[in-house]
């Protein structure tokens, strides 16, 4: 409104002394090019930001100076007033063209400059939204420079001067070595840098962040880094949700499975417990004799040692199947792992006239991960395995085999001789629910999926025209650090049986 005002007061204002200039110029016969002074006119209205009105005011300056010069007394010196009257014009046209130029250019920078609002705007709600910040840092100066929401994750107000030292205070005290040693390789200019970690914050609320920062300058030791800082907060909750679902879910397929073997399994336990029995009697004829022989009694005695035992461990392998804890990742021995789990399903392999032949890798292949989780893996396949071969007439073999590969894996193979898997189930072997069988609820498999992926590792099934099948477990070896890889993006170094029918997942 206020501009409108001025806008106005300078055109009237313009008008006027564009009049009097027309007037002096037309009616005197000064010795002045008095028509230069309609330069002013025009950067009146110039200043008015309005270019038609610009072009109008250089237009009629013109048209009156040629007025002027017509229509004005004849003049002692004709040529000098014409000259006067050329200079005039020259003015106004230069003018009129620097002003027009001055309002184009300046137009040109609003446009610039909305643009440059609008997508910083952009940038700030999508900044917002994502939860990702930008930052920028220096080294070894460590100055900073945040956007919004990177003040906003570290928790700062955006008064407060952006520099490395306000971050420590911020960072998970049990993730301080890990930012520390990322910081270090700052400060020696890695070129890409990329960082997990967690921030504490005042309120002792804990905020998962993710650091990702490229290397842009680097002088000397001057170093310059440009990168985004993602609030993955929400992510890692949902995933650790998820994670606890997957684990309810692993559990109570797990006790289904112990209720598939429960027949098998109390057979197993009663086995040694009438042994204990008839040992415990025997002994006991031994020491009730007229002459007690009491080296027969300690053998009974002994026996009764061994089946209890062996009943004990029946029963606690069963127990840590049922526990519903969290997952615990440990060192674990693959051979170990395999002879466990075979234990665990022995007497359903027996009770199917199954034969069961280890073929185990000569040296000790260690993994990182949780055992009752793997050993479900491996007793899932092995049950699958003989409920494949129960229909079968012939030889009935499930054979279990674990290589370490060269590229630092280890490979566990379960194969049967059953009937194999159609090729149109291949694609859907590893989903949910997908089941041949009429008892079946079809999760064994998507759930044994979930757990190696988990553990770094992937999960195939192979299944040759000839009938039978295997279920190739591959699994990142322990490294020097004690953690594995994760074989879900390399490329299975595993080669495909030709002209079987194979499924993959991982
Ligand atoms: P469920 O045992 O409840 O059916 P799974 O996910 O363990 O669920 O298995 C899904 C399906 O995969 C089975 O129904 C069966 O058709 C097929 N399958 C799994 N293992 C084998 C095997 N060793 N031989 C043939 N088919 C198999």
């Amino acid at each position: 409104m206020r501009n409108e005002t001025t806008n106005r007061l300078l055109n009237c204002a313009a008008f006027a002394l564009g009049l009097a200039i027309f007037l002096i110029d037309a009616l005197t016969t000064l010795d002045f090019a008095v028509a230069v002074l309609y330069v002013l006119v025009i950067l009146m209205v110039a200043l008015t930001g309005s270019m038609p009105a610009t072009r109008l005011a250089g237009g009629a300056s013109a048209v009156l100076t040629l007025t002027a010069y017509g229509v004005a007394p004849p003049h002692m010196d004709d040529h000098g007033h014409l000259v006067r009257c050329l200079f005039a014009l020259l003015a106004i046209c230069t003018t009129t063209m620097l002003a027009l130029r001055m309002l184009a250019d300046m137009a040109q920078r609003r446009l610039a400059e909305a643009a440059l609002a609008r997508s910083e705007a952009f940038l700030a709600e999508a900044q917002k939204l994502s939860k990702t910040g930008s930052i920028f840092i220096r080294f070894p100066e460590g100055t900073m420079v945040w956007s919004t929401e990177s003040y906003r994750i570290f928790g700062y107000p955006m008064t407060e001067e952006a520099h490395l030292s306000r971050i420590m205070p911020r960072v998970h005290p049990d993730d301080l070595a890990e930012v520390q040693r990322t910081h270090a390789a700052m400060l020696g200019g890695a070129p890409l840098i990329e960082l997990k970690h967690r921030l504490r914050m005042p309120d002792d609320e804990v905020l998962h962040v993710h650091l990702v920062a490229r290397r842009t300058v680097s002088e000397g030791d001057r170093h310059e880094y440009v990168g985004a800082l993602m609030d993955v907060t929400e992510t890692v909750r949902t995933q650790q949700a998820l994670q606890g679902t997957m684990a309810e879910l692993a559990h109570a397929a797990r006790v289904a499975t112990l209720g598939q073997l429960a027949a098998s399994i109390a057979h197993e336990v009663t086995q040694p417990m009438a042994a204990v029995i008839a040992c415990g009697n025997s002994a006991l004829r031994w020491l009730r004799r007229p002459q007690p022989n009491l080296e027969e009694a300690a053998d009974s005695v002994e026996q009764i040692v061994r089946d209890a035992s062996r009943a004990t461990e029946i029963i606690q392998r069963i127990r840590a199947m049922a526990r519903k804890s969290a997952p615990k990742y440990e060192q674990i021995d693959v051979n170990r792992l395999v002879v466990g789990a075979l234990e665990v399903v022995r007497r359903e392999l027996q009770d199917h006239r199954v034969a069961a032949d280890l073929d185990l890798a000569a040296d000790a292949a260690t993994i990182r991960g949780d055992w009752t989780q793997l050993q479900q893996v491996l007793v899932n396949l092995m049950v699958n395995a003989a409920q494949a071969m129960a229909t079968m007439p012939g030889r009935r073999q499930l054979t279990v085999s674990s290589r370490t590969t060269p590229d630092n894996a280890v490979t566990v193979i379960v194969s049967d001789t059953g009937p194999g898997i159609p090729p149109e189930h291949m694609t859907r072997l590893f989903h949910a629910f997908h089941t041949t069988k009429s008892n079946g609820m079809g999760l064994g498999l998507s759930i044994c999926r979930g757990i190696i992926e988990r553990h770094g590792g992937t999960i195939d099934a192979e299944s040759p025209p000839g009938g039978g099948a295997s279920l190739i477990i591959r699994l990142p070896l322990l490294s020097g650090d004690g953690s594995g890889a994760d074989l879900r993006a390399q490329v299975p170094s595993a080669i495909p049986i030709v002209g079987s029918s194979t499924a993959s997942h991982g």
